[in-house]
């Protein structure tokens, strides 16, 4: 073996890296966080394998996208099986739904994963061939509480790990609205196609949305000057965006309307969103192309995670109707901001999941906003808790709590929100108490400590 090759193989592959403990730490720290805050919002883990059948992708990402085109690793085995190493965690998820009939649990079911995943891409900072992402997913679900209770558990993550994000959404309508927008988005890129970069051409003809996702600064024009989405917009997407953004409001979470976010993948509908940084770290997201206007303040917009709803993918995973929204943060991006910064090894205050001892029950959509609020008070005074945020009746959530044999319930009908108070409701003899919010929180942090 000739030295040059020797020397080649005491490297790992391009794209790859070995982790050594220093750097593990802090992977493990954020996966801890992001663990423990998942599971305490409702939400149980799931592994799947790191190779699927070749086929499983391509339909349900998009034929067109970058990553089925050029970015998967497939190969084949030696029993002439072709596999691919998973590029992404939300196919797999909703595969596993269906292969384990995950649809005669309780709906939604909440999963989360964490792991590595492949992709053929060109190394650079921050952007990794075999990368560690951690997922959520919420399925069976089709009112917006789906993606607000995502976005908030991954901007709590966030806070937790002492990284600031700015958060950005948008809607891509649904199969009634969003050919409408595509029509016009393609009679728009038309009178600009001699202009258009290289891969602009090609998406042009293979996948028009993805002309959104261009970096090439000479395509940027008319990527601001193109129709918007939100214009096209269907009355029932508008007014389940519309609660999307009310759920923001409610939380208390800023956002920014992005309507050139259209995301990588061909399964979204309506709601899609990211996590953007402009850390001076620059794990880098993207090559070149001018800043975002959220990334106006100087630094690079670096997306540290993202997703959105995926109401058809399991029409074309496995013919049935699964409403659905998930997302996924970089882990690799994250732990650079995370090691980078001094302060890091004081901040690891997390919590033990404990079986729960309380069962949050909402009637009606001013509870459930408040709910989603509330739930991190809860987390904070240490209080196990669950709750089924797409349930609406008294009976089913009163019947969820007793199966799990929880102590007490508090609910919170749409007086109770009004009033800033809730119902304690001992489990046992059936006594309630309607209580301001805050003195029930006290009351229950006194029994559970
Ligand atoms: P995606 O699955 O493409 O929606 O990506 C979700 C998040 O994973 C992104 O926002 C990035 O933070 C991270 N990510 C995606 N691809 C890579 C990669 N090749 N290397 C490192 N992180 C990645």
């Amino acid at each position: 073996m000739g030295s040059k090759v020797k020397r080649e193989l005491l490297k790992t592959p391009r794209g790859t890296r070995d982790l050594l403990e220093s750097e593990l730490s802090v992977v493990r720290k954020i996966q801890k966080t992001a663990q423990e805050f998942s599971s305490y919002y409702g939400f149980q883990e799931i592994q799947t394998p790191h190779f699927e059948h070749a086929e499983l992708f391509g339909a349900s990402l998009g034929e067109s996208t970058d990553v089925v085109e050029k970015q998967t690793y497939t190969f084949r085995t030696r029993g002439g099986d072709a596999l691919v190493l998973r590029p992404e965690g939300t196919v797999p998820a909703v595969r596993a739904y269906f292969e384990h009939g995950l649809g005669s649990w309780p709906q939604p079911v909440m999963l989360y994963y964490s792991g590595s995943f492949f992709r053929h891409e060109s190394p650079q900072k921050g952007r990794f061939r075999e990368f560690n992402q951690f997922g959520l997913e919420i399925l069976g679900e089709e009112l917006a509480v789906a993606e607000a209770t995502i976005i908030r558990v991954c901007s709590l993550i966030f806070k937790e790990l002492g990284i600031e994000t700015s958060l950005e959404l948008n809607t891509l309508g649904d199969k009634e609205c969003r050919p409408t927008w595509k029509k016009e988005l393609v009679a728009f890129y038309r009178k600009h196609f001699e202009k258009l970069c290289k891969d602009c051409k090609r998406r042009f003809k293979e996948n028009p949305l993805r002309l959104l996702d261009c970096k090439e600064p000479s395509c940027q024009e008319f990527k601001a000057k193109a129709p918007q989405m939100l214009e096209y917009v269907c009355e029932e997407c508008k007014a389940h965006f519309k609660e999307v953004l009310e759920f923001m409001d409610s939380l208390e979470l800023p956002y920014r309307l992005n309507p050139q976010l259209v995301r990588g993948f061909d399964y979204y509908t309506r709601t899609v969103f990211e996590f953007v940084t402009t850390g001076k770290t620059e794990a880098e997201g993207e090559t070149g192309g001018p800043a975002s206007p959220s990334a106006s303040q100087g630094g690079k917009r670096v997306e540290l995670g993202g997703g959105g709803r995926y109401d058809y993918l399991a029409q074309v995973l496995a013919g049935k109707d699964l409403a659905a929204a998930g997302a996924a943060l970089g882990i690799d991006r994250i732990a650079e901001l995370v090691s980078s910064r001094p302060e890091e090894k004081d901040r690891a205050q997390l919590l033990k999941t404990e079986r729960p001892q309380v069962f949050l029950i909402q009637l009606g959509m001013a509870a459930k906003r408040k709910i989603l609020s509330l739930m991190e008070d809860f987390r904070k005074a240490r209080i196990p808790l669950a709750q089924s945020l797409s349930k609406d009746s008294l009976r089913g959530q009163l019947r969820l709590a007793s199966k799990l044999g929880v102590e007490f319930s508090l609910i919170m009908g749409q007086k109770e929100a009004l009033e800033g108070t809730i119902i304690i409701r001992n489990m046992d003899s059936g006594m309630q108490e309607t209580l301001p919010v805050a003195k029930a929180l006290e009351r229950l942090k006194l029994k559970f400590k």
